[in-house]
């Protein structure tokens, strides 16, 4: 049974400070220095839940603050404790893992809590030597790895007093709920359990129902709403022209950290290099890319060495890139859910980003989808001298794979007309030259610290 709690969420803006959920000296040291001001809106309401000792299941995105919310009051209940392995943190992605690990260590910095992270697709031993020999209170943890180290008998889960799944319907979407119901059987059954998931599948279900006892539910950023702040506008395209056409968007648009998602690793490889040629410095982002590989390119980004990172879906899951100014869907994302996460990596928090869709012809039915699913409609726009009609520039074949004959002399105004001149997000800059490279930013300016 879900109990629904009633809430007309307050916004970010409210002055709500931390101290006043309940959260003790040294959390709360924690809270100030990672540089959070005001709790978000899922954090003023799981917080005092989470406090009170139910189970909580909570819609909440990625962007919305949605870790803090859950890693402060379980590090405020573990703090009069002796170190055990109290908390446990099941993600689905090794970015993700690291994410979490890496805001729980910042968080738990003034109290005297352990914190770790055990992922796969990295060397097993070292993790081995982390949980038996300092071991840790909180283990953030992919659900294989967690379950390879369990059989080799590096961790116990017997003192495990709270769960959370985060993300958990990409869990369940990625094939681990048979991995999770074997986790669940591993666990004390007296526990706390938060769940976090933007959407709610079937399969989902019925983890939840082994997972959770009589949980209270929240929702505070459905899965069919898109995070504020967020421009999105949709560039109507032939097929063959979407490299150009990026090309010149990332040319004449200001981007301070820009993600290009494409479908496949393979074309997401090919984008990288194409995009490389014409001057842009990139990194592509996937499964197939080493552990250190994509550490690296995040860092890259983050840092500003580089200008564009190209990812497929499941590696972008998790990423935590602040500050990240542009989301590119270089082909229109098959499944309107993959649309809302993927430009869930801009505007988090209460910053702004913006979302762009390369949309060729034969990708207007997957879009007409997408804006069902958000309730409204996306604005099409067009570069104003970018030539719609031109042969595409001779290259490897397009990211997406070839996908036929483009539609030349549609004027880029796609989408059954309402195609209007671009607006704020790709207008020219006067003094820039078409073909001229507008400056590199030196400095990343004005990001929160992660
Ligand atoms: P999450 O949804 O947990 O991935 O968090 C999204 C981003 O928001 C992260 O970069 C956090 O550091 C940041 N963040 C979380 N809580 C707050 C807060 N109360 N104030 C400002 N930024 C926050």
């Amino acid at each position: 049974m879900l109990r629904v709690l009633p809430s007309p969420s307050p916004s970010f803006g409210d002055p709500m400070p931390f101290a006043s959920l309940g959260l003790p000296a040294p959390v709360l040291r924690g809270v100030r220095a990672a540089g959070y001001q005001t709790p978000t809106p899922v954090q003023q309401k799981a917080i005092p839940i989470v406090l009170e000792g139910v189970d909580l299941v909570a819609a909440a995105q990625t962007g919305s603050g949605k870790t803090a919310a859950f890693v402060l009051p379980i590090l405020t209940k573990m703090l009069d404790r002796p170190h055990a392995l109290r908390a446990l943190v099941l993600a689905p992605t090794r970015e993700l893992a690291a994410q979490i690990e890496t805001a729980a260590r910042d968080l738990a910095r003034f109290t005297r809590l352990r914190v770790g992270v055990v992922y796969g697709g990295v060397n097993i031993g070292p993790q081995e030597r982390m949980l038996r020999g300092e071991g840790v209170d909180l283990l953030v943890a992919t659900p294989g790895r967690l379950l390879d180290l369990q059989g080799r008998q590096s961790v116990a889960l017997d003192d495990v007093e709270f769960l959370v799944l985060d993300e958990a319907d990409r869990m369940v979407d990625m094939g681990f709920a048979p991995d999770l119901k074997r986790i669940l059987r591993l666990l004390p059954r007296d526990r706390q359990t938060m769940m976090f998931s933007a959407t709610m599948p079937p399969a989902l279900n019925d983890v939840a129902r082994e997972a959770l006892v009589d949980p209270v539910r929240l929702d505070l950023a459905p899965a069919t709403r898109t995070v504020a702040g967020i421009t999105q506008a949709v560039y109507p395209v032939p097929r063959g022209l979407k490299t150009d056409l990026l090309d010149e968007l990332l040319r004449r648009t200001d981007t301070r950290g820009v993600i290009v998602f494409a479908r496949t690793k393979r074309g997401a490889d090919r984008l990288a290099r194409q995009l490389e040629k014409r001057g842009h410095s990139v990194a592509p982002l996937h499964g197939d890319r080493t552990q250190s590989q994509r550490e690296r390119a995040l860092r890259d980004l983050k840092r500003g060495r580089i200008e564009v990172l190209v990812a497929t879906d499941i590696a972008s899951r998790g990423i935590d890139v602040s500050d990240l100014s542009h989301v590119i869907n270089f082909d229109v994302p098959v499944t309107p859910e993959d649309y809302v996460h993927r430009i869930g990596r801009t505007a988090r928090a209460e910053a702004t980003g913006d979302a762009f869709t390369l949309m060729a012809h034969e990708e207007e039915r997957d879009l007409k989808a997408i804006e069902r699913f958000i309730g409204k409609s996306i604005l099409r726009v067009s570069i104003p001298d970018f030539d719609y009609k031109k042969a595409p520039t001779p290259q490897e074949h397009g990211a997406s794979g070839h996908g036929g004959r483009g539609s030349g002399g549609r004027g880029g105004r796609g989408g059954g007309g309402g195609g209007r001149s671009a607006p704020r997000p790709a207008a020219p800059l006067p003094s820039d030259p078409v073909h001229g490279r507008k400056p590199r930013r030196s400095s990343r300016g004005g990001g929160r610290r992660m």
